[in-house]
This record gives C-alpha cells, structure tokens and sequence, in this order.
C-alpha cells in the first residue's frame, strides 16, 4: 500500500476569526455546513485564491478585480448563480482583512450551493470569503518536480478555465503521487501529453534567452501567468505561448512555476533532470524580483501595468 504523505495541519481560523457570508460578517468558529449540500456531494463550488500583500501603500489585494471578475465567469461556466456585486465584494474583502487584523494576507472566496441532492443546478448559491495570514515571500527556494502519471482534466469533460471545487481532486492525487515519489510538487500533462500546469500553478521554461509557456486551453488562466506575460514586454523578454514536450521541458535551461500562492518560484529538476542554468542568473530570477516589487508597489505601477 502507499505511503501517503500528508501535510498541513495549520490553524486557519481561531475562535476571534470572523469571515463574511452572504453579506454579513460571522464568526468562523460559528458557522455550519449543511451536509445535504450540493457543493459537497459533488464538488460543485467555484472558488478563487487571492494575495493581500502588506505594502507601502498600506494593505493592497492584488490584482482583485481580474479574481472576482474569475470567479463570476467560473460560475458562469458551471451554471453556478452569481447575483453578486463584484465592487461591493471587493469592498467587504478589505473590511475582512481589517477586521482580522490581517496584512499578508491569503484569501479564499467560495461560491457554492446549498441543499440539493440531484444533479441539476441549484437556483440560488451563496458567497463565503475567508482570509488567514500568508508569510512573507518565499524567494530562491527552488522546487524538485515530479512528472505526474495524471493529466489534467479533460477540456472536453469539464470547462478547465473554471476555477471548480471539483477540478482539485485531480491536484490533490497529483500532489499525493509526487509527495509519494519524494519530489516537491507534480508537473501534469494535458490530454495531448503536453506540458500542462502544475496543481496549482502554471509553468514557464527559458531556453536560449527566451521564455515559453503552454498557450490556454487545457490549463488554468493564471492570473500571475498574465501578469508575468506582461511583465516580459515591460523587459523586453520574449514570450512564446505554445505546446511544449517533456523532452523541451527536459532541455530547457531553467523553468518556474507562477501562482497567486506560490508567486514566483523557481524549479531546480524536473524527474532526475537537474536544469542547467544559475537560478539566480535566469530570466525566471528576473521576474521574481519584478513581480515581488510589483506586488509590493515598489516601482511605478503605471508602467508595468
Ligand atoms: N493552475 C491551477 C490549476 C491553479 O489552481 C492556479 C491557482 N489559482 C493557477 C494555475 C495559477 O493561477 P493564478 O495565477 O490565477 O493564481
């Protein structure tokens, strides 16, 4: 039988937490799940991860609107009601955080049904956004990566731009395997066995002075993907979306992940493939230090934006 490794048993709330519910602002520790819910038989959710980053400027979310306009075409897709305000729901996040006495910040809205056994949609859902501290930035810590014997979803079985509860069953075997295996993270295939993304965030690799990455598709739209595209015309880094190969992966000269949660992070091997290039030197390295000032306001936003 396998070993299974699990991780994380942090404290994500205490008895002070407050999150907020369908316009008003509770206590976590008071809260209940109805078990006849739809989003939990059937991982029918959608949800997003977003960064509160404690800057100059005070505390700032990044990039909101591109998460909550997200999560309203993700529920879009999956048939999920979203009669919801998204400035309004910006809003409530910062008075969230405030009320939590959080600065870095992760935060979690979840929009998901109630009572409904059948698989119909449901004809109302309801918001929840949670929040819980995330430490500061991680910087050259370098990922050992395992090829996963999973692939993505399916983009004919499911809409793969939704950020679905249901879509991390997929992430969480992967991540169990690759554990299993030893490695830090998974690297998944898409259904064509190209390179897809990671279970939680999305890939770039440098070869020869230029950055690729898997066009959409099969894959998340990251967020931090769009940022980081970007970030590559501000620097004049040349960025090619297209299908890559294990064996290109294997060949590259140096490859990061991206991700609201992971930010920048570079990858030392991917199986027993130890990629050639400095981390410190490559143009993942330069986009770390790009991203971190640019999350951090620390450089005139306007021209990166
Ligand atoms: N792919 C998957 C499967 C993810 O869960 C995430 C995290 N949301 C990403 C990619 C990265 O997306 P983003 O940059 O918007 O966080």
């Amino acid at each position: 039988m396998n070993i299974i490794h699990t991780w994380n048993h942090m404290q994500y709330y205490d008895s002070n937490t407050v999150l907020y519910l369908n316009g008003q602002f509770i206590k976590s520790a008071e809260t209940k799940t109805d078990l006849y819910g739809q989003s939990l038989h059937y991982g029918y959710a959608v949800f997003e991860g977003i960064r509160a980053y404690n800057t100059h400027n005070g505390t700032r979310i990044f990039k909101a609107k591109e998460h909550f306009d997200r999560l309203q075409r993700s529920a879009e897709l999956m048939h999920i009601p979203f009669p919801y305000d998204k400035d309004d729901l910006i809003r409530q996040t910062y008075k969230l955080l405030k009320k939590n006495n959080l600065k870095d910040a992760y935060i979690r809205p979840l929009v998901y049904c109630g009572q409904n056994m059948s698989l119909s949609p449901s004809a109302a859902s309801s918001i929840m956004i949670c929040a819980w501290e995330w430490g500061a930035y991680l910087g050259n810590k370098l990922v050992r990566v395992g090829m996963s014997s999973y692939q993505r979803p399916n983009p004919k079985s499911t809409h793969v731009e939704a950020k679905a509860s249901g879509h991390y069953v997929n992430s969480i075997l992967a991540t169990a395997e690759a554990k299993n295996n030893g490695y830090d993270e998974a690297l998944l295939l898409d259904m064509h066995n190209n390179i897809a993304e990671a279970p939680g965030a999305n890939i770039f690799i440098e070869k020869s002075g230029k950055l690729y990455t898997p066009p959409l598709g099969s894959i998340l739209a990251g967020i931090t993907r769009a940022t980081v595209i970007k970030l590559c015309k501000t620097l004049d880094i040349e960025c090619v979306e297209k299908n890559l190969t294990v064996e290109e992966l294997k060949d590259a000269d140096s490859a990061f992940f991206c991700g609201t949660a992971a930010e920048i992070i570079g990858i030392e091997s991917v199986d027993d493939t130890v990629f050639p290039a400095v981390w410190t030197e490559t143009l993942g390295a330069t986009i770390q230090r790009t991203y971190k000032a640019l999350v951090l306001e620390k450089q005139n936003y306007e021209v990166i934006i």
